[in-house]
């Protein structure tokens, strides 16, 4: 049995909300990893699955990794900065937006503006993610918000509420292969593939459930686990061997790469995804940060306030070794216990400086 998370009223509003919309677009964050991918199409499918008629846009503010290209739907995505009048488009006509994954406008970058704008004119908006963003930075207020940070993927809330939705109701359907697969890739990529965040027994009866409706979960796993390019196999070992440096003292590892090097590996987005939790292989490390420069997307430009280039900052760490408090604290950012990441609008030579002077205050030396 899967435990109730969601009541009955709360069911019936987002039953209501999604009967009553004819043209719903699905947002999930910047820089798109599989969980906001599987949570936002996961959603999309089961919605088309049951009521064909309504017209249903993923919208995502920036391209996603090659190695998620293989999910279902991926290539009706629409990527702002690279469709941006469609997208506008899609989102002033919207009649419901979902959220999934993220809570804060500012996770999505321009587009936050747009959504801000619509939620303020009365555009109902269901939101659904397992982030703890500060009440004054999130939307949860103004709209239908499910928020559950014990959750370890947006997918797996997803999951919750279309089965509670569809026992609830005889008008919602059951869920199809393509959102299970959506769903399951979700649930596998933001626990490490069942590696972290992931030890509680419902979790693995959601599994069973989405393996009885067909989902391939090794397949999953192969198509994108294993589907590295040769550059970001070699990016890795060179991370590996020439950049990281390790502060056993700490227990942390801390890799920096700038643009220059990336372009020597021909960096595509997604390579970087994983790197930061290499150094956690290693005996004795229980901390892990990665940083890489960036140049500001046409997304970002009201956020970087004149900076031409960032550096995304990523923490991992295992056990009860906080990283999220660091990279909200440093770097403005936030994230889960053990898996954050922030952005610091500057030189990487500053962000890491900065990372140097506060990791002693942050990091356990036990
Ligand atoms: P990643 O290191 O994979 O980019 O991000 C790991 C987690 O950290 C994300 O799931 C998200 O919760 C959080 N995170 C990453 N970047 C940011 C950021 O810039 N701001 C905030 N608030 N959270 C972030
Ligand atoms: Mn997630």
């Amino acid at each position: 049995m899967i435990s109730k998370i969601f009541t009955s009223e709360e069911l019936n509003q987002v039953q209501s909300l999604i009967a009553h919309a004819s043209q719903i677009v699905i947002l999930s964050h910047m820089s798109p990893d599989g969980d906001a991918m599987g949570s936002s199409l996961g959603f999309r499918h089961w919605i088309k699955g049951c009521m064909p008629e309504k017209e249903v846009t993923n919208i995502v503010p920036n391209s996603f990794p090659s190695f998620l290209h293989w999910m279902p739907g991926a290539k009706d995505i629409v990527v702002y900065e690279q469709q941006s009048e469609e997208a506008n488009r899609k989102m002033q006509e919207a009649d419901l937006i979902i959220c999934t994954d993220f809570n804060e406008p500012k996770r999505i970058g321009s587009v936050g503006t747009i959504l801000v704008e619509r939620i303020n004119a009365g555009t109902p908006c269901i939101v659904i993610d397992h982030h703890i963003v500060a009440a004054e930075k999130s939307i949860v207020h103004q709209t239908l918000a499910f928020v559950r940070p014990q959750s370890p993927s947006a997918s797996e809330l997803v999951y919750r509420l279309i089965v509670a939705c569809q026992e609830t109701s005889n008008q919602m359907c059951p869920i199809n292969l393509d959102a299970a697969t959506c769903l399951y890739t979700g649930m596998m990529t933001d626990t490490g593939n069942f590696s972290f965040n992931s030890n509680y027994a419902e979790m693995y009866e959601i599994i069973a459930n989405l393996v009885r409706l067909g989902v391939n979960k090794d397949q999953c796993y192969n198509q994108t686990f294993n589907a590295y390019t040769a550059d970001r196999m070699r990016l890795m070992g060179y991370c590996l061997e020439k950049k990281m440096r390790i502060f056993p003292e700490y227990h942390l590892a801390f890799i920096y790469l700038s643009r220059r090097e990336l372009y020597r590996f021909n960096f595509q987005s997604g390579d970087a995804e994983g790197i930061v939790n290499l150094p956690l292989q290693i005996k004795d490390v229980y901390y892990s940060c990665f940083m890489r420069e960036d140049k500001v997307s046409p997304s970002e430009v009201e956020l970087a306030g004149g900076s031409k280039i960032k550096v995304k900052i990523s923490m991992r760490s295992q056990g009860n070794r906080p990283v999220n408090t660091f990279c909200h604290d440093i770097f403005g950012g936030g994230g889960h216990m053990n898996a954050s990441g922030g952005e610091y609008y500057g030189s990487l030579t500053e962000a890491a400086q900065r990372f140097i002077e506060s990791y002693s205050k942050y990091c356990k030396r036990d």
